[in-house]
């Protein structure tokens, strides 16, 4: 079944809930990025997305990457290579970047809902590109000027690809064990010292492939005198083809086998005294890191938001469709010899909790987006710094939101098909598969709360999470519904309440804390999709006022009473979660698991 990106609820979202125009009035984007420009835009992506990415989705699932052992090359599958020119020769790859380097300079907000459209479409193919904005952002960030001009506009274009390449067989998560190593060397190359980097990775995204002239590899690695721990790390960029055009030290010595994104190739490699640069400063390269990955972290909220959209369409066609029993009311169609299945109540609930999690979703994360802008680009300097306290704040949010949402909504697809959701026949299994790894990489669900919890809410004391707190309680005042209105100040008690206790319980001891990250985080993300689910319904309401009539406009304040009856109500249950805290949990001994 084709995909058909949602562009009536993105201009939804992106022009009359964040009223863009309005959001954009104080910085350079006044005046150039409206209603007409942000929907050519989103549109033309779209047209790709369905014709030339989605198509070449399912032969990439089956199809896999493939490495000849003989020549080290990666080839990937079939259609891919074409469809990744298109998009490079239309100039998506370079939709936001920066002008200076050969980019669109268009605000980061529509590339996020480009993000959305093309993950949704392939999210394999779409990660070739999506890591190479995330190598950009750190190098634009960090990189000698020499650096910047021999690699930026390249990779800005998409004539070159980005890798970042973390991992090792045994450290995931706590890179500080890192072993690969970076000798400086006595070479200099565009008048830079060159080091040699040792040591293999695992896992890297795009390590080799066959779409691109060049792929950049963005390498943590440890110099000689480097201290322990992550204190230790520096960064350091390894071309696969140096300068003049002999293939560097990096060798792939295999591919992961996976449940799904069988169309990324997934990379073991093998540095091999390859030479490379140092970026930035010694020893600073996981904040370097960091950078690249807030930006992977959007992205991968992103790919999350995608592929519940595009499991959803599947699952609503199917359930338009497919006829089975009778309601329970008595027969809606008599003349047939079964009903649709859309009678039943709990075939409507599966997918209205698709349906309102995705929009709820994507008001949020747009949202973050447009902080991420604001962060750069307001003329103001509090603005600026406020909207990047905000951007900080949310992004595990996002990460860890969307991705857990989008993993629930591609199950609930699955289950709205019944057996043909588990069959190959269907797409949304592909999908189910395919969005499993997206709670996991940029760091797994788990650790984005704690990211929230142990550091996000503290910064600076609290500023941030305040300020949340103040933007809901601003709705709360303008909301004329009152069931609305009733759920909204109760969420905003329950998060107090929640805050309260981690301030005390996790003071007092840090596991404490640590064991109501997650339900914490969902807690919190639950209130701010509440938050958005009543300026989305507000918004449709007030253009319904004006006069405007759409299925899309109605279905609004439907769906925001959906939400508060159906989904809000965890946060009672999430509050209790938070609360539990450690104590049932750290009294288990080992040999009692
Ligand atoms: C398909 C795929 C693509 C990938 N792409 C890349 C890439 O391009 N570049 C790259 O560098 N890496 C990549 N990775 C690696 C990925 O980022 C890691 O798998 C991820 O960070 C988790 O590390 P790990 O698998 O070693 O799990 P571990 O770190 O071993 O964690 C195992 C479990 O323990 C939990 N845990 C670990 N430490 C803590 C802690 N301190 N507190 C609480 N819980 C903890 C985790 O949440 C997890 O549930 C990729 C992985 C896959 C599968």
């Amino acid at each position: 079944m084709s995909y058909k990106a949602p562009v009536e609820d993105i201009d939804f979202v992106l022009n009359e809930v964040l009223e863009l125009d309005r959001a954009f009035k104080e910085t350079k984007f006044n005046g150039t990025v409206d209603k007409e420009i942000s929907n050519s835009v989103i549109l033309e992506a779209s047209k790709l997305a369905e014709n030339s990415f989605h198509p070449v989705n399912a032969l990439g699932d089956s199809q896999g990457c493939h490495l000849n052992n003989e020549t080290g090359k990666v080839n990937v599958p079939d259609g891919f290579k074409a469809a990744y020119d298109d998009y490079r020769e239309a100039g998506w790859s370079s939709l936001s970047a920066p002008e200076a380097y050969g980019g669109q300079g268009l605000p980061l907000v529509i590339n996020c809902a480009l993000n959305e459209v093309f993950a949704a479409a392939n999210i394999s193919l779409s990660m070739y590109s999506g890591l190479t904005h995330g190598s950009i952002v750190a190098l634009k960030e960090y990189a000698s000027d020499t650096l910047k001009s021999a690699y930026l506009e390249k990779l800005v274009t998409g004539q070159y690809s980005g890798t970042m390449c973390l991992t090792e067989a045994h450290c995931g998560t706590d890179l500080g064990l890192i072993r690969t190593k970076a000798i400086p060397s006595q070479n200099k190359e565009l008048g830079l010292q060159m080091f040699e980097v040792s040591g293999s990775k695992i896992w890297i995204t795009g390590g080799e492939h066959d779409l691109t002239d060049n792929i950049v590899h963005l390498v943590l690695a440890k110099l000689p005198d480097a201290p322990n721990g992550t204190k230790g790390i520096s960064m350091f960029l390894v071309p696969k083809f140096l300068p003049d055009c002999s293939k560097n030290g990096v060798i792939c010595t295999g591919l992961e086998h996976k449940m799904g994104i069988n169309g990324s190739a997934t990379c073991f490699l093998s540095f091999e005294n390859a030479k490379g640069w140092l970026v930035g400063e010694p020893h600073q390269g996981l904040k370097y890191m960091f950078s690249m990955m807030n930006s992977a972290r959007l992205m991968v909220g992103m790919q999350g938001l995608g592929l519940a959209e595009a499991a959803y369409q599947i699952a609503l066609s199917f359930a338009k469709d497919r006829r089975q029993g009778r309601s329970v009311t008595g027969a809606a169609e008599p003349q047939e010899q079964a009903d649709c299945i859309m009678v039943h109540p709990d075939v409507r609930k599966m997918l209205l909790q698709q349906k309102v999690l995705i929009e709820g979703c994507r008001a949020m994360s747009y949202w973050v987006a447009l902080q991420e802008d604001l962060a750069e680009h307001a003329q103001d300097a509090q603005d600026r710094e406020d909207a990047n306290d905000m951007l900080a704040l949310m992004t595990p949010v996002v990460k860890a939101l969307l991705t857990d949402h989008g993993s629930l909504c591609c199950d609930l697809a699955v289950q709205t098909l019944g057996g043909s959701g588990y069959t190959k026949d269907w797409a949304v299994e592909q999908h189910y598969r395919d969005v499993r790894i997206s709670r996991i990489y940029e760091g797994t669900n788990g650790i984005q709360s704690l990211d929230l919890v142990g550091r996000k809410l503290a910064r600076k004391g609290g500023k941030s999470i305040q300020a949340f707190i103040k933007m809901v309680q601003s709705q709360i005042d303008l909301e004329q519904d009152s069931l609305i209105k009733e759920k909204l100040t109760h969420g905003v008690s329950v998060l107090n309440r929640a805050l309260g206790w981690l301030m005390k319980a996790g003071m007092a001891d840090k596991d404490q804390a640590a064991a109501s990250a997650t339900a914490f985080l969902k807690l919190f993300g639950t209130v701010a999709l509440a938050y958005f689910w009543s300026l989305s319904a507000m918004t449709a309401e007030k253009k319904m006022a004006q006069g405007e009539k759409s299925p899309l406009l109605t279905s609004k304040l439907k769906s925001a009473h959906f939400f508060f009856a159906h989904c809000f109500p965890e946060v009672d249950y999430l509050i209790q979660a938070v609360e539990a805290g450690n104590d049932t949990i750290r009294v288990f001994e080992l040999d009692e698991f």
